[in-house]
């Protein structure tokens, strides 16, 4: 009976050891991942790009709470993933001809006169001249892109049942582009996403010279 008790008191501790030395290294990987991404995105060089990614993709609640700690804001987390899964994903992507993928605009992206309506397929751009939109659809149609100016979150999921794309390149906020992103990595779809510049509810931007640098790598 003391051999038993010995015996399962050791097992205690073993298993609390091990408790112990498993949090520590998740601390100690995460903390690493978490200064290459400070690193990454102070400097835009990107070391172990691969680490980072499972990383972030195993450990993301850790290494936010990390940034969160060092009163840093943990969004960066999302850029810098969002940066890895396009670089990532680039290769496959310029594989894939225009006229099998789609673009998505969010809506806010639009002039807040904008004179577009609803429609089944989205909002519908008339190329009135007051934002950017309107020249690039017409550029990208021409190339064969499909495109699309999304007026709600669950037209994007219709459309891809509709016309099951092999890449799709999504514009939008931070958090709509990592969603979007993760979409693509479920379904298998090749996915490039591109932040807005400046995010929000209406009258957003966008560095449209890196709009036009993914969609003019495929000419
Ligand atoms: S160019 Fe198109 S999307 Fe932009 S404001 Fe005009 S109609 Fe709306």
């Amino acid at each position: 009976m003391v051999l038993f008790d010995i015996t399962l008191n050791d097992l205690f501790l073993l298993i609390g050891q091990l408790v112990i030395v498993f949090i520590l290294f998740v601390i100690i990987v995460s903390g690493i991942a978490s200064a290459l991404i400070i690193y990454s995105f102070r400097t835009g060089h990107f070391l172990f790009p691969n680490f980072m990614l499972s990383i972030i993709i195993m450990l993301e609640g850790v290494v936010k709470a990390i940034f969160r700690l060092m009163q840093m804001d943990d969004s960066i987390v999302d850029h810098i993933a969002i940066q890895l899964k396009n670089r990532i994903s680039a290769r496959r992507f310029s594989d894939i001809p225009p006229d099998k993928q789609i673009i998505f605009f969010p809506q806010c992206l639009r002039a807040i006169d904008c004179p577009s309506k609803l429609s089944p397929e989205g909002i519908q751009c008339t190329n009135c001249g007051q934002c950017e939109i309107g020249d690039a659809k017409t550029k990208a149609e021409k190339a064969g892109y499909r495109v699309f100016i999304v007026p709600g979150s669950s037209f994007i999921k219709r459309m891809v049942m509709k016309y099951r794309p092999e890449g799709i390149i999504g514009v939008g906020c931070r958090f709509e582009v990592k969603s979007g992103l993760d979409m693509c990595s479920n379904i298998g779809v090749v996915g490039i996403g591109i932040e807005l510049e400046k995010a929000g509810c209406v009258a957003t931007e966008l560095e449209w010279a890196e709009f036009y640098r993914v969609i003019d790598a495929k000419e």
